[in-house]
């Protein structure tokens, strides 16, 4: 069924009774040429490539829980591609392009909303590193505009810039394609296309193990729901990817930690960008409902549990009424946790691993969400192909044997 104005009329003159399930809940299959671990967005991107770019038809996607109730639906929906090293800029600005013809490619509304991505300086050191990070953002080719302190002033009325203020505000940088987008909706999107190609869509459906041939490639999984035989599989699990590689019999160079978000209640219109304050610790942008998205570092020890620590949700909220003290009077709705998978250098981990016919996607620690459409193209590649995306060379597991790292932590050094 197209989604469409016309679609939403006829729903409405039939009381909104005639909508069918955006996707199917098939059994699973004894067998399938691809099977995906994993429905969040980016094993949901990558079933949907997979159909869609190679035109495979076998595929199923399998999701413990339900889809996108990992950290696809529990992240702050920051998108951009500011980032400072030549692979990384690339691989994260084909993703937002991608984004930026999403909705209208998989017919459903990602919201994506565009409305600019700022990042505070608050000390002349600030300063320096961020003219060096707008400056490789050029050199590689993606926009990116230094703002003086006035300048920061006039978009974002909201912060405190008093000279006396305790994190005065000296100036900043933008990237204005940076925005958000709903991440909910690009899960379902991306779910819904996949499922209209013919992939199976499997949730409630835990995989406890693999099963391997003689010559120990993968030929098949072990799940909650009985043994499926797959001829290749894909992992895109997250905060989980060690557990399912400890499955497998290799180890991963990932931590898990809790990474934890919040929100206020709603309020009017206060706030039309995203900003970032890395020396505070805390960054923030406004939802369509007006609630304030609030969202800090990570918890500083390795967790499997999906709540958060509350020193770390005490600091973040500090950090964040240090710039917007007139936030002081809103009250805290909600807080939540994901559990992201942080790699030393920050960057992803995409393609083979040392078991024939098992490929990984992971990596993304805390800011995968805006790389959900460039990671699921890049782990469909390597499943359709069994060779790498040219994107995703840098990103190979064995950067950790040859020491070619991409050191992403140093530019940054917040999650979002
Ligand atoms: C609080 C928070 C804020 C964030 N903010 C941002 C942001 O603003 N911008 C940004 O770009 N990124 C952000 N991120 C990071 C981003 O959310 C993730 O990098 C991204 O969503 C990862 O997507 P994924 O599909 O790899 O993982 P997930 O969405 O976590 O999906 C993995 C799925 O695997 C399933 N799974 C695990 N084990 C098994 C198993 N054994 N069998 C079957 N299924 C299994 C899980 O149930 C889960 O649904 C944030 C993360 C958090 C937690």
């Amino acid at each position: 069924m197209k989604y469409s104005a016309l679609a939403l009329l006829r729903g409405a003159l039939a009381a909104h009774r005639n909508w069918s399930p955006a996707w199917r809940s098939p059994e699973p299959k004894p067998a399938y040429d691809i099977v995906i671990v994993g429905g969040g967005g980016h094993g949901l991107a990558a079933a949907y490539y997979l159909a869609k770019n190679h035109r495979l038809s076998s595929i199923a996607v399998l999701e413990r829980g339900w889809l996108g109730g990992g950290n696809t639906g529990r992240n702050t929906t920051v998108v951009r591609s500011n980032y400072l090293y030549p692979e990384s800029a690339r691989l994260y600005d084909f993703s937002l392009k991608l984004y930026e013809g999403l909705s209208r490619e998989l017919n459903f509304n990602v919201m994506l909303s565009q409305r600019g991505h700022v990042m505070l300086a608050h000390s002349r050191h600030d300063l320096e590193s961020l003219a060096r990070w707008a400056n490789a953002m050029y050199m590689n080719g993606i926009e990116a505009e230094l703002l003086s302190r006035e300048q920061v002033g006039e978009l974002i009325p909201a912060l405190d810039m008093s000279p006396d203020a305790r994190y005065p505000v000296l100036g900043g940088f933008t990237q204005r394609r940076g925005g958000t987008a709903r991440h909910d909706a690009v899960a379902w999107g991306y779910a819904r296309a996949a499922d209209a190609l013919g992939v199976d869509i499997i949730q409630n459906c835990e995989v406890t193990g693999f099963v391997k041939a003689a010559n120990g490639a993968v030929s098949g999984i072990e799940t909650s729901h009985g043994r499926i035989q797959a001829g290749r599989v894909g992992l895109a699990v997250a905060g989980h990817s060690s557990v399912l590689a400890g499955l497998a019999g290799f180890r991963l160079p990932v931590t898990s930690y809790a990474l934890q978000a919040m929100v206020t209640e709603p309020l009017k219109p206060r706030l039309d960008k995203v900003v970032i304050s890395p020396g505070t610790g805390a960054y923030v942008s406004q939802s369509d409902k007006g609630e304030m998205v609030i969202g800090g570092g990570l918890d500083l020890f390795p967790s499997y549990a999906q709540r958060g620590s509350f020193a770390v949700l005490q600091s973040v909220v500090a950090a964040t009424l240090a710039i917007f003290p007139s936030f002081s009077r809103l009250r805290l709705m909600r807080q939540w946790a994901g559990i992201v998978d942080v790699v030393h250098d920050s960057s992803p981990i995409l393609g083979p691993t040392p078991v024939p016919e098992l490929y990984i996607n992971c990596g993304w620690g805390t800011g995968g969400f805006k790389a959900i459409p460039a990671g699921g193209w890049m782990l469909a590649h390597v499943l359709a192909t069994g060779r790498n995306h040219e994107l995703a060379e840098p990103f190979q597991l064995e950067r950790f044997i040859t020491g070619r790292l991409i050191d992403e932590a140093a530019a940054s050094g917040i999650a979002h």
